[in-house]
């Protein structure tokens, strides 16, 4: 037993359909039926409001006394083990701006877990940030929301008329202004908790990120261009760091989010590995798109946009929280804008003999990487 004021999780309600059968909860997939003809579970879920378990019990036995003090402990046992007792922590109760953050966590804890916990690992994260644009802005403000520790955010552009659309973290009166200063700025009105250092400065080899990743915990890679060269610079500094990435980028109406843990999953050569074993087109593909130099006009449309943010933020929150199991480690989250739907591509292993960043591979084996440039 680890209750001591366990309560039915106000996140949820509690119901009857009619006097034999009640219910917790309303939502498909999460909602517990009871058939209870006795309703002695009725009785204690309405009892369980986060009073002392002493109470409950002497409550519970007042209204059916053949019960004894073990009947009533194994009844709440099972509510909690169905996922909708938590404790009741009255003294953290007055927090705070991440309220509801907590409550959406309660989904995920039971009596033994702490949904404030959870918040408090957000609350003490440091995360580096490349890149404010479609991607990184609203990133940005999402992350505001949930309060981590410090926040280094790294860019070159100026804001323009043309972001407007999507990049809600810029306002007309910014256009012409540096990226990185409006952002501090608008980060600490958003939130004045969390530690902003900013960096003008444009990312092109390895040691450019590496600049960065002093006292940070966690990276986003927010920039997408040059396609898949970028990806593959952040993805060799954040393996050196030694420090784990959510990357996310967009093509035309969908959106892709995975996850590199360092010498734990799959990086993003071991993924160039993985095609140049498995998709006999796949260097032809690459070279073909290589050589027209494809320089696409900016497509990116704000609802869509939000829904990979939303997707990488989120990523990033399991990651370091735990609260739920991370979707995107060794295998690519793909969102798609046109029907809401999702889904995960086939996984990718690490391979530690013979990729080149992540193990001990030699560059020269592997064709494909003659044909990135920079961060070779
Ligand atoms: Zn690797």
């Amino acid at each position: 037993m680890s209750f001591q004021n366990p309560r039915i999780k106000p996140i949820y309600p509690l119901y009857q359909l009619n006097p034999e059968v009640f219910r917790i909860g309303a939502q498909l997939g999460i909602t517990t039926e009871f058939e209870d003809p006795e309703k002695q579970y009725w009785e204690l879920a309405k009892i369980l409001d986060g009073r002392h378990i002493d109470e409950v019990v002497k409550e519970m036995q007042t209204l059916f006394p053949s019960l004894t003090e073990e009947d009533v402990i194994g009844g709440i046992e099972l509510l909690d083990s169905e996922g909708v007792l938590e404790e009741a922590l009255p003294e953290q109760e007055t927090q705070d701006r991440y309220i509801a953050n907590v409550n959406y966590f309660s989904r995920f804890t039971n009596t033994q877990g702490n949904r404030f916990d959870i918040q408090r690992k957000m609350n003490d994260t440091r995360i580096l940030l490349l890149g404010l644009g479609g991607g990184g802005s609203n990133i940005l403000t999402l992350l505001a929301g949930l309060g981590p520790k410090k926040i280094t955010i790294v860019d070159y552009d100026r804001v323009e008329a043309g972001n407007l659309g999507r990049q809600f973290l810029y306002r007309e009166s910014d256009i012409g202004r540096l990226k990185t200063e409006v952002a501090e700025e608008a980060l600490s009105q958003m939130n004045s908790n969390i530690i902003i250092e900013s960096h003008n400065k444009k990312i092109v080899t390895v040691e450019d990120v590496l600049l960065f990743t002093n006292d940070v915990d966690v990276v986003i890679c927010a920039i997408d261009e040059p396609p898949f060269i970028i990806q593959r610079i952040v993805n060799q500094a954040i393996v050196r760091a030694g420090l784990p990435c959510v990357f996310g980028a967009s093509q035309v109406s969908r959106g892709r989010v995975y996850t590199v843990i360092p010498r734990e999953t799959g990086c993003f050569d071991c993924l160039n590995l993985n095609f140049s074993k498995n998709d006999p087109k796949f260097i032809e593909q690459f070279v073909g798109f290589r050589e027209i130099n494809f320089d696409p006009p900016s497509i990116a449309y704000g609802p869509g946009i939000f829904q990979l943010t939303s997707g990488i933020v989120d990523e990033l929150v399991r990651l370091v929280t735990n609260y739920a199991a991370p979707r995107s480690l060794g295998t690519q989250y793909e969102i798609n804008y046109e029907d809401g739907s999702s889904f995960r591509h086939p996984s990718w292993p690490r391979f530690p003999k013979e990729c080149p960043t992540c193990g001990e591979g030699n560059v020269d084996d592997w064709e494909i990487f003659q044909y990135y440039e920079g961060g070779k």
